[in-house]
């Protein structure tokens, strides 16, 4: 049989590593491998990214449309299942207003580049701001606090730059996140090594022995929930030895002396007390960061799920700012995604829009706002559940499963049952698609057209790729964003993306809606299916700029003590605390439970996979030796963890890699039904010991998701 091997890309994650698929006779694909030849993947693929023709093929896939009848799932055409949806969704509409209607976009919605700009336009039509997305569940103050503090239009010092990396909460050989200035996630292991070997000082913070900080020059194993402390601390240090970039301070930083002032209560004494850390420890570290000359502090999920996470990022922006680790004029950042819009790299601060508060809808809960135009998780079942103007009927789970995902599982359970319509695009039977009204199946990755748009803000090289699909789509299935075109089709609602209307009368190819959402990018997408289709994905080097002198009108500095911020740390600086330096509102509690990343899934996606679960179907509960000790516990015991929110059923195993009275499990596993009788094959919903209503950051809505105090008791 002749095989024909084609070029595409991964879209399990962000990281779009390059594949090469064998196609057969039939048109079949029989086997993939990563692309030795890609020049920013050179060849790498994970576990998870091996499955996706396991995932096309897989018989318990859902490949058409399926309707909940007396409780069961009944099959249907598609056409007539989204007929059925666009009526009940003018009803709600006529009956309860735009904003009864939601969607949540989960991480293979946004693997499905034209979804989110369909799904916001869609929303912004019926002048429904009831949009939820992962971004206001594990890291939003990346994104949105730069509003508060500035932006350097430069660019962010890039890994391959870096001379040293502060990676915060960042497991980055596992996680294949790469926040700007983080670890690339193609052969991290490697990469990582030979950046060591060519002289890298890194400087791991993580509660944790995680795989990254046993390769790290100074691993500070704190507390957890104390990175905001440690980070106070480090500045201080930095501050009073004057190791901060002083003229890019002079002339780009905002109140240094008020900063200072507010970091008057850090001093080392209290800060080593608090993160349980050597004083000089602290010390090396702050000093190692800023010797630099080059390379940035980063963070990944869990600083920004434990409490005050945008308050941490806060500080991670300045402890970059003062320390100057930008692209200065003159100077080529290593980033330039091609198929984003090409702005001018600047050497100046500038300031995105403001993206909460004032002027933003409001939620009717907890004083959360808008974030940038999506509501927060945080209120999605409150908004769902509460009677009154703005309740959600609706809600479209597109590429997610929020029962796993969302904080305080059981009211989720609660809000998913009361609503009048549930539609979930799912390729399974999952948490929330099994509560679903209607089931519609999606075209999976290899059958698909996509770019690597929505990656490209990862990569660290101007890189593109323009994949073809690699197989016909089974069944009778839909693309996510295909989903939004056709209600809005239904009911006559106009959509367009970056204000240029999308042709409603036939639906768009999958090249002339991308085309839209590409508009005015570096390099044009037509240059990029062109050169990249066949021969795979390429680094486009005319995409690169030098960083141009700041503009003579520009006098912006980055706002190192806005008034929220002096606020917040005067908060945190008052809390009380014990003699050992652990917050005295945690005394009762036996232990801390932090997040942890598990190699095998993607956040609430890949469980259904038997190659997957074979790494392990639990999230095991991992404590250290000397607890389970005292508990008379031993590896694979059960146990049941309790936290103020609730309590989950949890699988023990010894790891040296955590402190005594720190237990560990990874998030997204689990449903409500967990029990004694299935945690070994589901795992347990660790969002059952989180609040919405108790613990969140105060912009973000982000609940506090690690370090949760809880109580262990042996079963
Ligand atoms: S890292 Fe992400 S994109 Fe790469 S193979 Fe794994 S899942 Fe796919």
């Amino acid at each position: 049989m002749a095989i024909t091997t084609k070029k595409t890309f991964c879209r399990f994650c962000l990281s779009c590593c390059a594949m090469d698929v064998d196609i057969d006779d039939d048109g079949q694909a029989v086997a993939l491998r990563g692309d030795v030849s890609n020049p920013l993947s050179g060849g790498y693929t994970c576990l998870r990214g091996r499955e996706l023709i396991n995932i096309q093929q897989h018989p318990d896939r859902i490949r058409g449309a399926l309707k909940r009848v007396d409780g069961k799932f009944v099959a249907l055409p598609m056409t007539q299942a989204l007929d059925e949806i666009a009526v009940k969704t003018q009803q709600l509409i006529d009956q309860h207003g735009g904003r009864s209607i939601a969607s949540y976009n989960g991480s293979w919605a946004w693997s499905n580049l034209p979804t989110l700009p369909l799904s916001k336009s869609f929303h912004r039509a019926i002048d429904s701001p009831s949009v939820f997305s992962p971004m206001t569940l594990d890291q939003p103050a990346k994104a949105f606090m730069l509003c508060r503090f500035g932006l350097w239009a430069g660019g962010i010092h890039s890994f391959k730059d870096a001379d040293v990396a502060m990676f915060i909460g960042n497991n980055a050989l596992l996680s294949q996140y790469a926040p700007a200035g983080g670890l690339p996630p193609y052969n991290p292991a490697r990469r990582l090594q030979d950046a060591l070997n060519n002289g890298l000082q890194l400087i791991v913070i993580d509660p944790r022995k995680t795989e990254v900080a046993n390769r790290a020059t100074l691993h500070l194993q704190l507390r957890p929930g104390e990175d905001t402390t440690l980070l106070a601390g480090m500045l201080r240090i930095i501050i009073d030895e004057q190791l901060y970039d002083a003229v890019f301070c002079e002339e780009f930083i905002d109140d240094l002396g008020g900063l200072r002032a507010s970091l008057e209560p850090f001093d080392l004494d209290y800060v080593s007390r608090r993160t349980d850390l050597p004083a000089e420890k602290i010390v090396t570290a702050a000093r190692m960061f800023a010797s630099g000359p080059k390379g940035a502090a980063s963070t990944g999920t869990g600083p920004e799920m434990s409490p005050r996470g945008s308050l941490t990022e806060h500080m991670v922006m300045t402890i970059n700012a003062l320390c100057g680790r930008y692209y200065r004029e003159g100077e080529v950042p290593a980033a330039a995604p091609p198929l984003s819009v090409g702005r001018q790299p600047k050497a100046q601060v500038v300031f995105p829009p403001q993206a909460w508060g004032e002027g933003f809808v409001k939620s009717r809960f907890r004083g959360l706002t808008q974030i940038g135009d999506e509501m927060p998780c945080n209120v999605m079942a409150d908004e769902i559940l509460t009677p009154g103007e703005g309740q959600i009927r609706a809600l479209f789970s597109i590429g997610g499963n929020p029962m796993v995902a969302f904080p305080n599982q059981d009211k989720i359970a609660r809000a998913l049952e009361d609503l009048d319509l549930l539609v979930a695009i799912d390729p399974w039977l999952s948490a929330t698609s099994r509560r679903a009204d209607y089931i519609l199946g999606p075209k999976v990755a290899l059958e698909r057209e996509d770019a690597t748009l929505l990656g490209e803000m990862y990569f660290e090289e101007p890189y593109a790729h323009y994949t073809e699909a690699m197989v016909e789509p089974q069944g009778d299935t839909i693309e996510e964003w295909e989903f939004y075109w056709e209600i809005a089709m239904r009911l006559s609602i106009p959509l367009s993306i970056h204000g240029q209307p999308v042709p409603m009368d036939q639906c768009p190819s999958k090249y002339q809606i991308t085309e839209l959402v590409a508009q005015g990018s570096r390099v044009s997408l037509a240059k990029v299916k062109a050169e990249t289709e066949q021969q795979g994905g390429k680094i486009f080097d005319e995409a690169r700029a030098v960083v141009g002198p700041k503009s003579a009108h520009n006098h912006h500095r980055f706002r190192v003590l806005p008034k929220d911020v002096k606020q917040q740390l005067a908060e945190v600086a008052q809390e009380p605390l014990n003699q050992k330096g652990l917050r005295v509102a945690e005394e009762g509690y036996s232990h801390l439970l932090i997040s942890r990343r598990i190699k095998q899934f993607f956040n609430s996606t890949g469980h259904n996979l038997d190659a997957l679960k074979s790494k392990g179907s639990t999230n095991y509960a991992y404590m250290h030796p000397d607890d389970l000790a005292n508990m008379g516990l031993s590896s694979e015991a059960m146990v049941e963890i309790s936290s103020p929110a609730g309590s989950v059923i949890g699988l023990v195993k010894a790891s040296n890699d955590l402190k005594v009275g720190v237990i560990s499990m990874a998030h997204a596993f689990g449903d409500t039904d967990s029990d004694s009788s299935n945690v070994m094959q589901q795992g347990s919903s660790t969002n059952r010991l989180v609040s919405d209503e108790q613990h969140f950051d105060p912009i973000t809505g982000q609940a506090r998701q690690s370090a949760i105090p809880v109580s262990i008791r042996a079963l």
